[in-house]
């Protein structure tokens, strides 16, 4: 991978700023549209090996991409091949939920967690209306914009250029939004599995940590079991069928209440329709956004209103002249959502460091893929001091879409 020259333009339009991050499926970074003066983001795909694959089903799919226009949907501006990688334009977004949750300085009333996850609603709702999936559901692809409007981002990707090779594919379906009827191995599913993944993200604002944390795909279906108790074949009819099904010592559901002790009733009878195993018996989004809990008091916050981490200086595109070119270089804006975790975090904040990618270790356990390659690390190390990366985020890659069995074999083979 080569740095983004500054002075370069893209496709005679484009002038690189630099890198955001680097993402599932390529580095990000900032640019200056010459044509518009806006800032935007960048997303180089690499199609490696896939060059045949990107096709004309591909292109068809990103048109398609383009025309899914909503206030909450981030704007697919244009797409572009060049230099044998796929180029997307999206429009610029200051922060994520993700650096929202984490951010210790940030209180977040219910009102506020009411509007992030409405605006997360809206948007899932409007795109499965379009018969798109998300699949790749997380804090960290929920985008928030300078008036505080959240965005859904990475819309359908999935999708179209299925997992990367398998040097990135940490990145790709983040395992604690999983949906169990994935875990199980499900070939067909639906819409269900964004709105599992939506109830993570939800429980997520209400802990301000990540609600599931498995450690593998097996220990992740323990941890949901754990939480809502073992389903049963009455409550899930089809999951005895499911490629990857494996029976599962019974475990009777604790209180709700007693997992989110300062959640109003509307949001837990909210959480637990969302959370429901079946996904055929699952609330739908839209369905979701009609609940009592949206009409209830407190209502959901202003977005203009909601808290959102302290801006860093960034590259200030008013600073941009159209013939002049950009003349201020921030620090890629990756750096300031390192969250140092040097002191312990009281109550139900967040425990974990973020490193470069945007992913953070859960320093509490062995994180990671089966490789076993991911070793505890202490939980006050700064990573990004020593120019180190931090455990990966633990994440679903397409070998764990594969037999769980199978995995069960790799474990005890200890790979590499
Ligand atoms: P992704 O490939 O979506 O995981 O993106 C990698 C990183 O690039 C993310 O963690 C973001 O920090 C950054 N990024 C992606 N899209 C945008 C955007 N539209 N605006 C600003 N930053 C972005």
């Amino acid at each position: 991978m080569t740095d983004p020259d500054p002075s370069k333009k893209v496709a005679d339009r484009y002038l690189k700023r630099e890198i955001l991050g680097e993402g599932t499926y390529g580095v990000v970074y900032k640019a200056i549209d010459t044509h518009t003066g806006q800032t935007v983001a960048i997303k180089k795909i690499r199609l490696g090996k896939q060059k045949e694959g990107v096709n004309f089903t591909a292109l068809r799919e990103i048109k398609l991409l383009k025309e899914l226009k909503d206030p909450n949907i981030i704007e697919l501006i244009d797409a572009f091949p060049h230099k044998g990688n796929l180029h997307l334009v999206f429009e610029f977004m200051e922060t994520d939920l993700e650096a929202v949750i984490r951010d210790r300085n940030i209180f977040l009333s219910p009102a506020d967690t009411k509007s992030y996850l409405q605006m997360t609603l809206k948007g899932l709702a409007f795109c499965h209306k379009k018969w798109v999936l998300h699949r790749d559901m997380k804090p960290n692809n929920l985008l928030i914009g300078s008036h505080g409007q959240l965005k859904l981002a990475d819309f359908g990707l999935a999708r179209i250029f299925g997992s990367p090779d398998r040097r990135f594919t940490h990145q790709v379906f983040a395992r604690w939004y999983r949906a169990p009827e994935l875990l199980f191995g499900a070939k067909q599913y639906g819409s269900g599995v964004d709105v599992w993944a939506a109830a993570c993200i939800f429980a997520e604002l209400l802990l301000r940590r990540p609600f599931l944390q498995g450690s593998s795909d097996i220990d992740q279906l323990g941890k949901i079991f754990a939480a809502f108790g073992t389903p049963t074949p009455a409550q899930w009819p089809d999951m005895v069928y499911l490629p990857d099904y494996v029976e599962y010592q019974n475990v009777p559901a604790p209180p709700l209440r007693t997992l989110f002790p300062t959640a109003s009733d509307d949001a837990l009878d909210l959480l637990s329709k969302m959370f429901t195993y079946d996904p055929k018996a699952r609330i739908s989004v839209q369905q979701a956004l009609e609940h009592r809990y949206f009409s209830s008091a407190p209502l959901p916050t202003d977005p203009e209103k909601l808290p959102r981490p302290a801006p860093k200086k960034e590259s200030r595109t008013s600073d941009f002249d159209l013939q002049q070119g950009p003349t201020v270089l921030s620090p890629p804006r990756k750096s300031r959502r390192v969250m140092p975790g040097r002191d312990g975090f009281e109550g139900n904040s967040f425990q974990g460091v973020k490193d470069d990618d945007g992913n953070f270790g859960d320093f509490r356990q062995t994180v990671g893929d089966n490789t076993g390659k991911n070793q505890p690390v202490p939980m006050s190390v700064d990573f990004s001091i020593f120019g180190l990366k931090s455990p990966n985020r633990p994440t679903i890659n397409s070998a764990d879409r594969s037999h769980l069995k199978r995995k069960l074999d790799l474990e005890f083979q200890q790979p590499e």
